[in-house]
């Protein structure tokens, strides 16, 4: 099973069906098969070789699942990109993947023009003109071909080139040590993750589901292959309307969406604003989330409003594709609850081991390790820090598994649902005492007065050395009053050691590319 037969089996039952639309442009079954088998066909012709890598240089749009879907044929590796992002780090993801074939459009052209300006090696590499508006391009290089040049191949499904453990993309992370890291994703890994979920959520055909999530970041592989398995109609959002919750309701009614998928900073905005309508969203059957915690005000608020709605937390890193746990919230948890991780998605196993790599008892925190078949076969060209994250371990039966530490921070309960407590690297040391940030986060979320919320080291030069910072955003204007509550009701909970030492009130919080507080930001704001 490849990426491309799910898409290839809808064309083949109903290719008039609309596969994905975008702010009015809408792509059929049928066409979306066609022209990735064209696109393939031309790619073979120019003699792309299986597994090079394609980078992606273009927005989120119809043609750019084309032409994943028309890479994969072709047996190569797509690589999606955030143009957006800065251009030394852009700059570094292209050379790290060293593509043979770059894709733009008329949205992206300019941006990578400007990159050439930085950079002019990148200028060598060979590009396709992927719009089908008017090229225009200020020097002398030519594109490889054009969109229009494939509607002369042949459409026809290209004899596989790959096997089931080819990879199919590389999304590059974040890394620690400042470079991106690109993680590598087989065919086998996504086919597995769909093939548990789109039963597990039930999904029909004719459903319209949302793609909310970059290209680059695994949330939409979810979006984009489940709508494809289950034969639904995918809204791609457009990344303006996201911070418009005026747009966003829009977005979700009149489309008509059955699911909605992304991390929870974009639900969390709409309750900031009370927008969901007094009718609901009357089709929305399923919410899910996924890559960072639902602040319990937010979750409660959406709960209330759509009382029908199954809501699904999901867990994972993208070093396990997609998500390797979920947990169905059936009732509006209370503020002091937490809401867990829960169990094992399909094929996936979770480990809590502690640092001798044994199994900690029911409710001990320890690290928390994934197992299974989402796990990446490891980090594009980085043998050390693939050896350092994958590693193997003896399970309690005397097998050799190969398990992913994922720097979280995990408990079991006895009744068999895991519970993140906040990432291992958030653990800090200040005035002696060891601190986990998370559970200042916990203890924090247990309140009716914050939207968002986050805590952060603080490494002001001096004698302090590592102190606590907090930064949030209080459910209401609170003209600085809120600052003296929190601290107040936090020292309830929390011993003084663990009490934030900096609090700094923000409008929204500052978020990554993948949507997801900036913590690095967050802390160099308190440094300042
Ligand atoms: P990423 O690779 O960007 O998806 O980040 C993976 C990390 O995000 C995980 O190791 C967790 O620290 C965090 N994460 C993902 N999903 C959740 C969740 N549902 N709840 C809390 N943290 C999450």
């Amino acid at each position: 099973m490849m990426i491309y037969d799910w898409s290839r089996e809808q064309a083949k039952k109903n290719g008039d069906q609309i596969a994905i639309s975008l702010s009015g442009e809408h792509v059929s079954y049928g066409t979306l098969e066609s022209q990735s088998n064209q696109l393939a066909g031309r790619l073979l012709v120019n003699g792309l070789e299986t597994s090079s890598r394609v980078c992606l240089f273009m927005e989120k749009t119809p043609k750019t699942i084309i032409a994943m879907l028309g890479i994969s044929k072709a047996g190569g590796v797509y690589v999606p990109l955030d143009i957006h992002s800065p251009a030394e780090r852009l700059i570094k993801i292209i050379k790290s993947a060293s593509p043979s074939l770059l894709l733009l459009d008329h949205i992206s052209i300019h941006l990578f023009q400007s990159l050439i300006q930085v950079d002019s090696s990148l200028g060598d590499i060979p590009w396709v003109w992927w719009s089908e508006n008017e090229m225009e391009y200020a020097d002398d290089s030519k594109p490889g071909f054009m969109f229009s040049d494939i509607k002369k191949e042949a459409d026809y499904p290209h004899q596989v080139r790959n096997a089931e453990y080819s990879p199919a993309h590389i999304l590059f992370t974040s890394g620690s040590t400042g470079d991106p890291k690109g993680v590598v994703i087989t065919h086998k890994n996504i086919c597995s993750f769909i093939e548990w979920a789109v039963p597990f959520f039930d999904m029909k055909p004719g459903e319209n589901t949302s793609c909310h999530s970059p290209l680059h970041f695994d949330l939409s592989t979810f979006d984009i292959y489940g709508a494809f398995a289950a034969g639904c109609h995918l809204h791609l959002v457009p990344a303006e309307i996201s911070a418009n919750p005026k747009k966003m309701v829009a977005f979700i009614r009149d489309n008509e969406l059955h699911q909605w998928f992304s991390v929870p900073s974009a639900l969390s905005y709409l309750a900031r604003f009370n927008a969901i309508p007094k009718e609901g969203f009357p089709t929305l059957k399923r919410l899910l989330w996924c890559g960072e915690v639902f602040p319990l005000p937010a979750l409660q608020y959406w709960m209330k409003k759509l009382p029908g709605v199954k809501f699904t937390n999901l867990y994972g890193p993208t070093e396990a594709t997609i998500a390797s746990s979920y947990y169905d919230v059936s009732e509006i948890p209370e503020l002091d609850t937490e809401i867990p991780i829960g169990k094992a998605c399909g094929g996936e196993k979770l480990l809590i081991l502690n640092e001798n790599l044994h199994q900690v008892k029911y409710g001990e925190v320890g690290n928390l390790y994934i197992a299974g078949s989402g796990l990446s076969p490891g980090y594009w060209l980085d043998q050390a820090k693939t050896n350092a994250a994958f590693i193997w371990y003896t399970n309690e039966e005397g097998d050799w598994v190969r398990i992913y530490k994922t720097g979280d921070i995990a408990s079991l309960s006895g009744d068999g649902f895991v519970f993140f407590h906040g990432r291992s690297d958030y653990q800090i040391k200040s005035r002696g005492y060891r601190i986990e940030l998370g559970e200042i986060e916990v203890a924090l979320g247990q309140n009716d007065l914050l939207r968002e919320y986050a805590v952060v080291p603080v490494k002001k030069n001096g004698f302090e050395g590592t102190s606590i910072g907090c930064a949030f955003v209080g459910l209401n204007l609170s003209n600085g009053e809120l600052a003296p509550q929190l601290k107040q009701k936090l020292s309830h909970k929390v011993p003084a050691y663990m009490m934030p030492q900096y609090w700094k009130e923000y409008d929204k919080l500052p978020r990554n590319g993948n949507g997801k507080i900036d913590r690095k930001k967050l802390s160099e704001n308190f440094e300042l």
